[in-house]
């Protein structure tokens, strides 16, 4: 089954509840995963997009996806609602 929601900080599918990360008030965010995002806020304020491909590239690697895969996610980053600028 292919994965309908991505984070849209690091394009994790979260498809599943248990993956997202949480609002202010404790309710799932339709938007973020649980790494990225919780409560209400980004778990690491700091980030980049150039060390978000680093932590993409490091985790994907690790897991032995393919490099088709990985670079199509690296070509997704910029295009997320959190790498936008405003
Ligand atoms: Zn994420």
């Amino acid at each position: 089954m292919e994965p309908k929601i991505f984070c849209q900080s690091c394009t994790m599918p979260i498809d599943n509840m248990e993956d997202r990360g949480t609002e202010k008030d404790g309710s799932k965010s339709s938007e973020y995963c649980k790494y990225c995002y919780q409560h209400g806020s980004f778990t690491d304020p700091g980030m980049t997009l150039d060390k978000m491909k680093n932590i993409v590239t490091t985790q994907m690697q690790k897991m032995n996806l393919p490099a088709s895969l990985l670079q199509q996610s690296l070509d997704y980053l910029p295009r997320l609602k959190r790498w936008q600028k405003a």
